[in-house]
């Protein structure tokens, strides 16, 4: 239901959950965040039920776990399956390297699903995002997109069907977040050694005003100090520019 992803200067963690807090009002069942810490490491927690409880769980576990200065955060709004701790987001492929969080449906994860559990993959969830974990690691891992995060999500989401926002991070690619639209909104903000991705620009606008809205069927890799879209077959292309200047 809300998504953020940051790359800059600051705590990830203080970001994502703040743009979290912000998307509240659209309402959610279940609420989750995945820090990247530059040295390899993607921690994850996430909880059913109001922000408060994960902010508990993240209190619980420690918050030094989450240092760093990339990370993502999403709320859920169950569609597939059961709004309990595993069904929230980001889910992760089995190599625990790649997170995914997810707004909208994966029309066609039935049959994703099927392909991957032939293929000897073990589900975690009863989500249809989970799919998306497991195709973009093994696009990773292995074949022409091999090594190439942003290559990889383009090849999934041409894979995917249905209405989505993605947002994809990798332990190996610690500076970039990749984030990828189809009928399902997406916005990047743009500032000083930092930028974000967001469902909605009330996710960052306490950071930033400048803003760039993506296009139907492209994809997005946020760095510290830049933006670069492209469309799923890998083509440069263009955002919309737009400056927010409504009061929060
Ligand atoms: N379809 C996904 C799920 O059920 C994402 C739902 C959402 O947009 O929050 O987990």
């Amino acid at each position: 239901c809300g998504i953020v992803g940051y790359v800059g200067h600051r705590q990830a963690l203080d970001v994502v959950l703040g743009g979290l807090r912000r998307m509240e009002y659209r309402g959610y069942d279940s609420a989750g965040v995945a820090v990247l810490d530059g040295t390899g490491a993607l921690t994850v927690e996430r909880k059913a039920g109001r922000l408060a409880n994960l902010e508990g769980a993240l209190a619980d576990t420690g918050l030094g776990r989450f240092a760093g200065t990339a990370g993502m955060g999403h709320t859920r709004w169950a569609t597939h399956g059961a709004p309990i701790d595993r069904n929230s987001h980001p889910h992760r492929d089995a190599t625990q390297r790649v997170a995914v969080v997810h707004n909208g449906i994966i029309e066609n994860f039935a049959a994703l699903r099927a392909e991957l559990e032939s293929d000897g993959v073990e589900m975690t969830s009863d989500t249809d995002t989970e799919t998306a974990a497991h195709l973009v690691a093994r696009a990773y891992a292995d074949g022409p997109t091999a090594g190439d995060l942003p290559a990889s999500v383009r090849a999934v989401c041409r894979r995917l069907e249905g209405a989505f926002t993605l947002v994809v991070t990798h332990a190996d690619e610690p500076d970039m977040i990749v984030a990828a639209r189809r009928s399902s909104p997406l916005v990047v903000g743009v500032g000083e050694r930092e930028h974000f991705v967001a469902s909605d620009v009330s996710a960052f606008i306490e950071h930033t005003r400048e803003a760039v809205e993506l296009g139907q069927d492209q994809v997005v890799v946020i760095t510290r100090d830049g933006y670069d879209i492209s469309d799923f077959a890998g083509e440069p292309a263009q955002g919309k520019p737009f400056t927010v200047d409504w009061d929060l």
